[in-house]
């Protein structure tokens, strides 16, 4: 553990050491703990625009923006204005409120989804949508694709096939295997193996669901049509196609990863989900679709769902200012942020000769550090994410944390950049980059 000693994060060490005394891993969510990497996660007090303050006082760039919804940076007044409003009301009733209508309206405006239902996270987001389609088509299989995440859901915590449909195995005790026995594990950007699996299962499968542009893997984007063939092929077998846009949903763009493929190349999901930035940094997540689909929900339908913090006032309420705040100039400036800062780490690793594919869905990007130059110009699948040297991340993570910059804990992930990220913030990164990259070339 490189700098768990160090005098400038002892405040965090010594909370760490009280929170691994009462709490799993001294976590709530296995990734914020260091152990991909190692050391001590620091401790935050408190964040503004695009900076993390710790425990010990030190400051950060914070490229994790709370894996997604900061879009906007940290304590946006716009933001925190409103949710001060909203809490002054009290913070929850249990009966219908405004923000929740004006907040599915504003959804229903930017995105191919007619009708939505609030929840308090992705992951019964996801579980919400499998259901459904479940509910709606009569069928019990679900397709995934190998190193998507849709949250902790049992029927999608399976394993990944070898390249071939099989029906898999769950990926952790405590699930029965019963959970995953529905749930078909295909290689994700491979047109081939769906058409498989579909000619093998097709009057069977309720719905493939796939992390519209995913981010779990590092970033591993959809090839041209692969959505739209995913789109096409349900449709042509009485499936559903979820599009899971919790991370990406308004955050690539005002509609998200739909509006930069399926608003253009004309395809619409049966069902998307989202989450993050429609939160605004609140527990909020959502899951819409087809009016015909959405109709099977309870109360209208037979397919029971609900939730006693759903459509909460103060998140619907920060989710609502947030999308009201990012508009087109807000994306335009994140996509030009994420080009610029995924070109300089691409420099910095050639600079210090580490074998590496920079790679961007979008205003996300992420760098997979290699052993070897890579064969293809991208990494298309979660087997060739995994062919990342994980020690030279290592490095490179604590090189950079050092130098006053956070980065996600793990080479699977997304690096995430606000609308706070200014120049001045960017050149701090690049600043720190050289050196970071020497240090994953010293592994
Ligand atoms: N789907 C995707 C694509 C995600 O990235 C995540 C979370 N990272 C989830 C679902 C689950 O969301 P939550 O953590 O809010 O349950």
């Amino acid at each position: 553990t490189p700098d768990d000693t160090r005098p400038e994060t002892a405040e965090s060490a010594a909370l760490f050491a009280r929170a691994l005394a009462v709490t799993p891993g001294g976590v709530n969510s296995p990734v914020r703990a260091f152990n991909a990497v190692g050391g001590t996660p620091r401790f935050v007090q408190r964040a503004s625009g695009a900076f993390l303050y710790d425990a010990d006082g030190r400051e950060y760039v914070d490229l994790i923006c709370s894996w997604g919804p900061m879009l906007l940076g940290h304590a946006h007044p716009g933001v925190q204005a409103a949710v001060q409003e909203a809490v002054s009301r009290g913070t929850s009733y249990g009966t219908p409120t405004v923000p929740e209508v004006e907040l599915a309206e504003e959804i229903v405006v930017r995105t191919p989804v007619e009708k939505v239902r609030f929840v308090s996270s992705g992951t019964e987001a996801t579980m919400s949508a499998i259901r459904l389609a479940r509910g709606f088509t009569g069928r019990e299989l679900v397709v995934k694709f190998a190193g998507c995440y849709h949250g902790h859901v049992d029927a999608l915590l399976a394993a990944a096939g070898s390249g071939l449909a099989t029906l898999s195995v769950p990926g952790t005790p405590g699930v029965p295997v019963a959970s995953t026995a529905a749930t078909l594990v295909l290689p994700y950007n491979d047109p081939a193996a769906v058409e498989r699996a579909f000619a093998e299962h097709g009057d069977e499968i309720a719905c493939v669901i796939t992390e519209a542009s995913p981010g779990n893997m590092g970033v591993v984007p959809p090839l041209p049509g692969f959505n739209k063939m995913l789109a096409e092929t349900c449709a042509r077998h009485g499936a559903l196609f979820v599009s899971d846009e919790v991370m990406t949903g308004f955050r690539v763009s005002r509609s998200g990863q739909w509006g930069l493929d399926g608003a253009r190349e004309g395809w619409t999901p049966d069902l998307v989900t989202f989450g993050k930035v429609m939160g605004g940094g609140f527990p909020a997540a959502a899951f819409g679709g087809r009016a015909d689909v959405m109709a099977m929900l309870s109360p209208e339908g037979p397919v029971y769902q609900a939730g006693t913090l759903s459509g909460n006032p103060v998140a619907t309420t920060a989710g609502l200012a947030t999308l009201r705040l990012a508009t087109e100039e807000v994306y335009a400036g994140l996509d030009r942020a994420a080009g610029l800062l995924a070109d300089e780490v691409d420099k910095a690793l050639t600079e210090a000769g580490v074998a590496h594919v920079v790679q961007a869905g979008g205003n996300m990007f992420s760098a997979f550090l290699l052993d070897e130059p890579p064969t293809t110009d991208s990494v298309r699948d979660f087997a060739a994410a995994s062919a990342q040297n994980v020690a030279r991340y290592r490095a490179f993570f604590h090189a950079m944390l050092d130098q006053g910059v956070y980065l996600p804990p793990s080479a699977f992930e997304a690096w995430f950049l606000s609308s706070a990220h200014d120049d001045a913030v960017l050149d701090r990164v690049v600043s720190a980059l050289p050196a970071a990259a020497r240090a994953a070339a010293a592994v």
